[in-house]
Parts: C-alpha cells; sequence; structure tokens
C-alpha cells in the first residue's frame, strides 16, 4: 500500500491488500460480537443500570454489543471529570498534547481494518465507505496536529507600542475554553467524533462526547484509540445514552464552555437555543443537514456528469449530509442525462455491505426505513415517477434488515415540498430547467447551504462558484458531485442552515474556533 493514499476520491480501486485485510477484519470480529462496553468517565469503565442491545441494519438478528443507557446523573459525572482534568491538560505543553493525539491518530490507523469492518456492521456502510471513514479520522486529528505546529501554538508577538521610558511586549496568545461537548450524528460517527474532539483537545481543552444511538458501539472503540493512546483521565469521556434525555442533560450543563453538534437541523436548532440559555454566549459550532444539487448544464460531460451523481447520490444510501439529493439539468441534454443516470444506477449491487461486491448496503434504523416507504408514498401521490427504485427490498435475507433501492425520482414539480426537504435517504429527484439562470435560481432557494456541483464548461463553472451559495462546491468531478471532501484538500463545512461557525472543518481556519485570544501586555 505504500503508494496508495485512501481518500473518499481514490476509494474507487483500491488495492488488493485493503480487500484481504477488511475481510480477515470481519471474519474476526464475527465471532466476537455481543459483548458490553461501558462508558469511559475519568479513565474508568462505566456501566448504567439500564442497556440497550446494539442491533445490525444488516441484519437485525445480529446483536453486535450491549450498551449503556446513560442517564442524567452520568452527564453530570462525565462533566466533572472532564472539568477536574482541564487546569492540567490546559498547561501541559501543546507539543506533548500533539504528542498524544499524533499517537491516537496512528493507533486509529494500526486498528482501521477492526474499526472499519464495526463500523461497516453498526452503520450499514460499504467496506470502502467505512475504511474511509476511519481513515478521514485520523487524518483530521493528523491535521489539527499540524496546524498547531505550523501556528507556534498561535503564540503571537505583536507591535511594541511606543512609551517613551518604557519597553512593553505584546503577546497575542489562543487558549483552550475548557469542557468542550462534542454530540455526533450516525453517519460519519468516526470522522465527525474524532474530527472536533481532535481540534478540541489539541487546543487543550477536556472532553466529553455523546454519540449517535445507532452508533455507540462504534464510537466507543473510538473512544478506546484516545485512552490506549495515554491521554490522561479525565480528558475524554464518552457516554451513551438518548440524545433527549442524556444528551439533552449535557447541553443544559453550566459545566460546558463549547460545543461541537453535528446531526440534524431541527435538532440543532433546538441545541442552540438551549445553549443560549446559560450566564453568558458559549461558542457553538453546528454542523447541520444539506439539500445539496447537482447541476448539468447542455455542455457537460455527461459521463462524468453520470458518475459523479450516482455516486453521491447514493453512496452510504444517501444518508450523507453532502448527498446529491437534487438533479437539476438544462433541457437540451435532460433526456440523454436521465436514461444514463437510469443505466448506471440499474448496475448497483444492493446487499450485505461487508461484501465486496456490494455498493448499497441498508439504512441505518426502522425508522429511517419506514420514511423511504412514506416518502416514496406521498412522491407518487405528488406527480413524481420513479426513473429507478421506489421500494423497499424483500425477500430472503433482505427481510432481516432495513433495505431500499436507489430510487431516482423525475417528474415531481419543483413547488413539491420534498424537493427543499431533507430525506436522508437514497431517494434522489431530477427536475429539468430551461436555462443555467433557473438552474442557479432553484439550486440556491433552500434552506441549506452545504454541497453543491456542477457539469459544464470552464467558463460556465466560473459561474457556478461565484453565484452558488454552498460552503464545499466542485466542478465536473466524476469522484463524486457533491460528496467525497477530505481534509486538506477539501475542507468541510456550510453556509445557511447548514453550519453555524463560517470556518470548514479539515481547513486553515477551524482549530482556533477551540481557543479563545488572551493579549499579554508586559511593562518591563
Ligand atoms: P440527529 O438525529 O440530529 O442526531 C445527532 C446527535 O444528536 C445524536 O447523537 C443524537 O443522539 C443527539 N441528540 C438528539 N437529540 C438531542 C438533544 N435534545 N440534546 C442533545 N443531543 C441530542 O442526526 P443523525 O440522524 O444522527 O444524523 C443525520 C443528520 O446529520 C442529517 O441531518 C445530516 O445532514 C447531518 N449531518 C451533518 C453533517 C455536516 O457536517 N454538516 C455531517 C453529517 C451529518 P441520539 O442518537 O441518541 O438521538
Ligand atoms: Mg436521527
Amino acid at each position: 500500500m505504500a503508494d496508495f493514499k485512501l481518500t473518499y476520491a481514490t476509494m474507487f480501486n483500491p488495492p488488493e491488500e485493503l480487500h484481504t485485510g477488511f475481510d480477515k477484519a470481519v471474519e474476526k470480529l464475527k465471532q466476537n460480537l455481543g459483548k458490553e462496553y461501558g462508558m469511559i468517565i475519568n479513565g474508568k469503565d462505566v456501566f448504567a443500570d439500564e442497556k440497550f442491545d446494539d442491533h445490525s441494519p444488516i441484519n437485525t438478528d445480529w446483536i453486535l454489543a450491549k450498551m449503556q443507557k446513560g442517564s442524567a446523573q452520568h452527564a453530570h459525572d462525565a462533566m466533572a471529570a472532564a472539568r477536574k482534568a482541564f487546569p492540567k491538560w490546559s498547561h501541559t505543553p501543546w507539543q506533548e498534547r500533539v504528542k498524544l493525539l499524533r499517537k491516537a491518530a496512528s493507533l486509529i490507523e494500526e486498528r482501521i481494518f477492526d474499526l472499519g469492518a464495526a463500523m461497516a456492521m453498526e452503520v450499514g456502510k460499504n467496506r470502502m465507505e467505512s475504511l474511509g471513514d476511519v481513515q478521514e479520522t485520523a487524518d483530521l486529528i493528523y491535521y489539527s496536529c499540524y496546524q498547531m505546529e505550523k501556528n507556534n501554538g498561535y503564540i503571537v508577538e505583536m507591535g511594541k507600542d511606543p512609551l517613551v521610558g518604557y519597553e512593553a511586549s505584546n503577546i497575542s496568545v489562543l487558549r483552550p475554553y475548557g469542557v468542550w461537548l462534542v454530540v455526533s450524528p450516525f453517519n460519519f460517527p468516526h470522522a465527525l467524533t474524532g474530527g472536533p474532539s481532535g481540534a478540541a483537545l489539541v487546543a487543550g481543552n477536556t472532553l466529553v462526547i455523546k454519540p449517535a444511538t445507532d452508533t455507540a458501539w462504534i464510537v466507543r472503540l473510538l473512544a478506546d484509540c484516545f485512552r490506549d493512546a495515554g491521554l490522561p483521565d479525565g480528558v475524554v469521556n464518552f457516554v451513551t445514552g438518548p440524545g433527549s434525555t442524556l444528551g439533552q442533560a449535557l447541553v443544559d450543563s453550566p459545566e460546558v464552555d463549547g460545543v461541537t453538534f453535528t446531526g440534524s437541523f431541527d435538532v440543532g436548532m433546538k441545541m442552540f437555543s438551549d445553549f443560549a440559555k446559560g450566564k453568558y454566549v458559549r461558542p457553538m459550532i453546528l454542523e447541520l443537514g444539506g439539500k445539496n444539487p447537482a447541476i448539468v448544464s447542455k455542455n457537460a460531460d455527461l459521463e462524468r456528469a453520470t458518475i459523479g451523481i450516482v455516486r453521491s447520490a447514493f453512496g452510504l444510501q444517501g444518508q450523507k449530509c453532502s448527498a446529491a439529493s437534487r438533479v437539476i439539468v438544462e433541457e437540451p441534454v435532460y433526456d440523454e442525462m436521465v436514461s444514463r443516470l437510469k443505466e448506471a444506477t440499474d448496475k448497483l449491487v444492493i446487499g450485505d455491505p461487508t461484501e465486496r461486491a456490494t455498493y448499497i448496503g441498508p439504512v441505518v434504523n426502522k425508522s429511517s426505513y419506514n420514511d423511504f416507504k412514506n416518502f416514496t408514498e406521498e412522491i407518487s401521490q405528488g406527480g413524481g415517477k420513479f426513473l429507478t427504485g421506489g421500494h423497499v427490498k424483500t425477500g430472503g435475507n433482505f427481510d432481516k434488515g432495513y433495505f431500499c433501492e436507489p430510487t431516482f425520482v423525475t417528474d415531481l414539480p419543483f413547488e413539491h415540498r420534498l424537493w427543499k426537504y431533507e430525506m436522508f435517504l437514497p431517494i434522489t429527484t431530477i427536475g429539468k430547467v430551461k436555462n443555467l439562470d433557473e438552474a442557479m435560481e432553484i439550486g440556491n432557494d433552500v434552506n441549506y447551504g452545504l454541497t453543491a456541483g456542477f457539469y459544464g464548461s470552464a467558463e460556465e463553472a466560473d459561474m457556478f462558484f461565484d453565484k452558488i451559495e454552498a460552503g464545499v462546491t466542485y466542478a465536473n468531478r466524476p469522484q463524486g458531485a457533491t460528496t467525497g471532501a477530505w481534509p486538506g484538500f477539501q475542507p468541510f463545512g456550510g453556509w445557511k442552515g447548514s453550519g453555524s461557525s463560517g470556518k470548514n472543518g479539515g481547513g486553515h481556519y477551524y482549530l482556533p474556533l477551540y481557543m479563545h485570544e488572551q493579549i499579554r501586555t508586559l511593562i518591563k
């Protein structure tokens, strides 16, 4: 694998070793399922009175792990542990913190096959997407370490004020806030837990992590990497349980100095208003939903557009914040685009995502599976036609899990509410427009502004970049129309209802979000 760098853009043609490593890990893991895992508070495993079984969406008979249903008391204990660990961790030289976090990132890389196999079984991601999520996590942590080093710990000597008879020194330093809360979603359970956690920790904050309930197991395996790397007790605390009770208790805790929440718009907005009830304003980084357009001009290379759009519409079963959930095509190429999309989608293999040939696994849980049935019904009633899919998969092993067909919809009027609503499923609507002006107008006419893709001429691409209201934009990319950002290459974050900070993860401006500035003036 010496010359191979795994990213979401390179994952389509991996070396053979990635497959054999993954296969072995799946086999080993399947013999070891169903163990009980605690939460981690102050470095110790903590068990709650109530537990829950973590089932696989591939086959709900598979119980992957037994996890803890944490309570408000556990939220309180985790916060107290993080608070206690803060003075020492924040005064640990940043070089030392960087060293420990690089160790954690390298442990994640060492365990990539075991973690990837568990991810495929718990989330239902295909194998390359699973391995990608794990590698991205390590890369996000490395990137925060690199930023800290490149900026010399964010210690900057300012000008000396011209004081007659005195000598002044003015030093600007960025310092950590204190206890940071990371609440993460099910779909990128590692990258969107480990990325923000890495930044918060390098910056000198201590942490409480609360994963999505659907992915409690795999995030516990990530928390193990931090603990095994030798981060001191209390620096990283990990609690599991329902968002509505345990999660809410964390958000309401007066101990929290800052939050990174990645998840849906509705939960994020509620959290934002609840968090504003504290004694003063505290930082909150929100990374929310998307309704990402892929716009196809009459001058597009339709072969590239087809590959890129199908990958972005149906990768991870459409459950990516960056999924191409709207396709907007100029009239002259509409018919050909639609027939190519159908042909490519019909070739996608649906099945057990741990298997090599599978591109499309199950959706994450029963509620998403039921949503799929309801949305497809609503689309039919609204005048939409199914170019592909439209149904859940049944028969044989499909009946054991939550499998849905990759569904392209045509003829749904642009006025229909589902053109603006994030379904978070393998359902993408395709619409026809007269010209690119109309395409851009429809493209921007949503609350969200996360990613966007374009296929057309170079001059048209300039216009697209200039006018599109989104934080991550791509033109003419076959590796993914709207998906596949990688730290260091495509910093990831959203505008409008898709994000609050205006600074993208895995980019130049991200790490300082986790610190506040102090200016130190000393007169000698
Ligand atoms: P979600 O339902 O909003 O849940 C996200 C997290 O919030 C989970 O850990 C959840 O815990 C927790 N939570 C729920 N209610 C809470 C409360 N009252 N207080 C504190 N925490 C609470 O999102 P999801 O279904 O996991 O993920 C899908 C969403 O994430 C989509 O909208 C997607 O677009 C978005 N997303 C955005 C980005 C981005 O970078 N912008 C990236 C990935 C995903 P439970 O699981 O226990 O309910
Ligand atoms: Mg959810």
